[in-house]
């Protein structure tokens, strides 16, 4: 099968050092612990009047270099594709391109290795992309394709509460995938 895997809040923890380089930045402002959060979207999350400032927390160099690996991710990652798949990181760069993209290379090539730097898809829409799954955090991925792939909701806060067949964390893939190989 080709398993297409999300890059930020699936291996790389975008939520965790975001709230991390946001309360060193600013003791004194409000913000949404990880387990609070309701929106996907860090940005929709916090009032309007901080935008800019959540903004410049993500557009900054070094944020992406700098994510954290989420536990069990790297061992998740070479366990599918010694299951016999043909796994890729699919993942869309921020707008903001600037240090996001050559960052995100540097990134799998740091947490997983030279190797995987060569499984990157870069994409804006996923939907583009053929796969047989898509593990994701977003619980509403659009594009202008109707997708090949069934979409693996990766369980974060913000989409715990949406209903979805298919849902899996690093603690748990190895079940999932055991039903999914079995059809
Ligand atoms: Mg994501």
């Amino acid at each position: 099968m080709i398993i297409l895997v999300d890059q930020d809040d699936v291996i790389a923890d975008f939520n965790g050092y975001f709230l991390t380089l946001w309360r060193q930045k600013y003791p004194n402002l409000p913000y949404v612990p990880n387990e609070e959060r309701k929106s996907y979207q860090t940005i929709n999350d916090y009032p309007e009047n901080l935008a800019d400032k959540v903004k410049d927390i993500y557009y900054q160099e070094g944020f992406f270099k700098n994510l954290p690996l989420i536990g069990g991710a790297k061992e998740g990652m070479e366990e599918i594709k010694n299951m016999g798949n043909d796994v890729f990181i699919c993942t869309s760069p921020i707008t903001k391109y600037d240090y996001c993209v050559k960052e995100k290379y540097e990134w799998v090539e740091k947490y997983l290795g030279k190797e995987w730097t060569t499984k990157i898809i870069l994409t804006r829409d996923k939907t583009l992309i053929h796969g047989d799954y898509l593990i994701d955090d977003n619980p509403n991925i659009k594009g202008i394709n109707k997708p090949t792939w069934k979409h693996i909701f990766y369980d974060q806060p913000y989409n715990i509460n949406i209903k979805n067949d298919l849902r899996l964390n690093w603690a748990n893939y190895e079940e999932v995938f055991k039903k999914i190989s079995q059809g």
